[in-house]
C-alpha cells in the first residue's frame, strides 16, 4: 500500500453576523477540534506587519497603513465605501491570501476533524466546494440584532444594513447538512455541539 496524506473531514461552519459562529466554534474547540476562523486569519493578514500589507500598500498607499504598520480599518473601510473598485481591488489582494492560508491551516490540522468557520460561506462556492459537511448555526432575526447590538454596540440600522448584505436565514437553511438552534440559551447551544461533536467523529472515522 503507498501511503498518500489524508485530507482531513472538514465541517464548514456559518451563519448570520451574530447567529453564534463564535460560540459553537469555541465548543468545538473545547471538545478538540481544530479551528479554521477565516475572519481571524484576515484579522492576522491585516494586522501589523501581516502577510497582506505589502500588497494593500502598493495597492492603496501609506494613508491606508497605520504607524505600526497594520492596516488603517476606518480609512480603507471609508475608501471602500466610497467606490465600489477600491472594494473589489482589495478583495481581489485579501480573498485568493485568505483562501490560501485557511486551506494551509486545514491541511496541517492534526484533529479528527476540522471546523472551518466562514461568515459567507453560503454565498462563496469556494469555500461550499472544500467541505464535507455545512453546519449553520440559526436563530431569528431579532435575537441576532440585540445580541449584535450588545456585542458590537451598533445600532439597529446598521445591523440590519449588515445582514442585508449576507444570505437570508431560509437560503442558509436550504443548504444545510446540520442546523444549530440558537434561539436559546448558552446550555442548549453547547447541548447541540456536543452532540454533533459525537457525530462527526464517526463521520470522519468512516471515512478515514
Ligand atoms: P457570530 O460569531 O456568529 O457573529 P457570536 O458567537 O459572536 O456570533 O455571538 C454573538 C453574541 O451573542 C456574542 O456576544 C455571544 O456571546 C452572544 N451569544 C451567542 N449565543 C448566545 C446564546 N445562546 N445566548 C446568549 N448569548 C449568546
Amino acid at each position: 500500500m503507498h501511503t498518500m496524506s489524508k485530507t482531513p473531514y472538514v465541517i464548514g461552519l456559518t451563519g448570520g453576523i451574530g447567529s453564534g459562529k463564535s460560540a459553537a466554534a469555541d465548543r468545538f474547540a473545547e471538545l478538540g477540534a481544530a479551528i479554521v476562523d477565516t475572519d481571524a486569519i484576515a484579522h492576522a493578514l491585516t494586522g501589523a506587519g501581516g502577510q497582506a500589507i505589502p500588497a494593500i500598500r502598493a495597492a492603496f498607499g501609506d494613508a491606508v497603513i497605520t504607524p505600526e504598520g497594520a492596516l488603517d480599518r476606518k480609512a480603507m473601510r471609508d475608501r471602500a465605501f466610497a467606490d465600489p473598485d477600491e472594494r473589489r481591488r482589495l478583495e481581489a489582494i485579501l480573498h485568493p491570501a485568505i483562501g490560501a492560508e485557511s486551506a494551509h491551516q486545514v491541511g496541517a490540522a492534526r484533529s479528527p476533524y476540522v471546523v472551518l468557520v466562514v461568515p459567507l460561506l453560503v454565498e462563496s462556492g469556494k469555500y461550499r466546494e472544500r467541505c464535507d459537511r455545512l453546519c449553520v448555526v440559526d436563530c431569528p432575526v431579532e435575537v441576532q440584532i440585540a445580541r449584535v447590538m450588545t456585542r458590537s454596540r451598533l445600532p439597529e440600522e446598521q445591523v440590519r444594513a449588515i445582514m442585508a448584505t449576507q444570505a437570508s436565514r431560509e437560503q442558509r437553511l436550504a443548504v444545510a447538512d446540520d442546523v444549530i438552534d440558537n434561539g436559546g440559551d448558552l446550555a442548549t447551544l453547547i447541548a447541540q455541539v456536543d452532540r454533533l461533536h459525537e457525530n462527526y467523529l464517526a463521520a470522519a472515522r468512516a471515512v478515514a
